[in-house]
């Protein structure tokens, strides 16, 4: 019983692992193989053993449990892959630029879901980029601004007299 949830479970974690990629379509086609094995197996232990061993019930309960797992398994491998988007809530796509945190608060909330995101990480691609052009240039225009002279000695009192 315990080996049909861990199947489930490992059927339906690849498939979402691995979902819209070809991994993901061959995991489903090899949970589904794996189920029709031992379906196939069922019916030779049957014939096998002259009907010694017979587990009409386990056959009965195995079909709906196939239909189950690969049914699940081909619903969460067409799940689409979650891509980020700058400036974007990652959870429903809302577009969250030009909002701030709350005064106070680190996080700003997506008033869409309520999703909390980091401001800094909302920054478009092309915003970081500028601001690094930008503390380039001025880091080399600090480099070019000419060395201030040394202040001039402190003048030595004369001995006068
Ligand atoms: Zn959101």
């Amino acid at each position: 019983m315990f080996v049909f949830i861990i199947y489930a479970m490992t059927s339906w974690y690849f498939a979402a692992r691995h979902r819209r990629t070809w991994r993901g379509a061959v995991s489903v086609v090899l949970s589904l193989l794996g189920l029709m094995l031992i379906a196939w197996l069922h019916i030779k232990l049957n014939h096998w053993t002259r009907g010694v061993v017979s587990l009409p019930l386990m056959q009965m309960l195995l079909y709906p449990y196939a239909l189950m797992v690969v049914a699940v398994a081909a619903f969460l491998v067409t799940l689409p892959r979650r891509t980020f988007v700058p400036g974007r809530c990652v959870m429903c796509a809302y577009d969250l630029q030009g909002l701030e945190a709350l005064p106070g608060q680190l996080w700003l909330r997506c008033p869409e879901c309520g999703e909390d995101h980091c401001p800094r990480s909302l920054r478009r691609a092309s915003d970081v980029e500028h601001e690094r052009e930008l503390s380039l240039a001025r880091s080399a225009t600090r480099r070019q601004r000419p060395v201030p002279a040394p202040a001039a000695p402190p003048s030595i009192p004369t001995a006068a007299h």
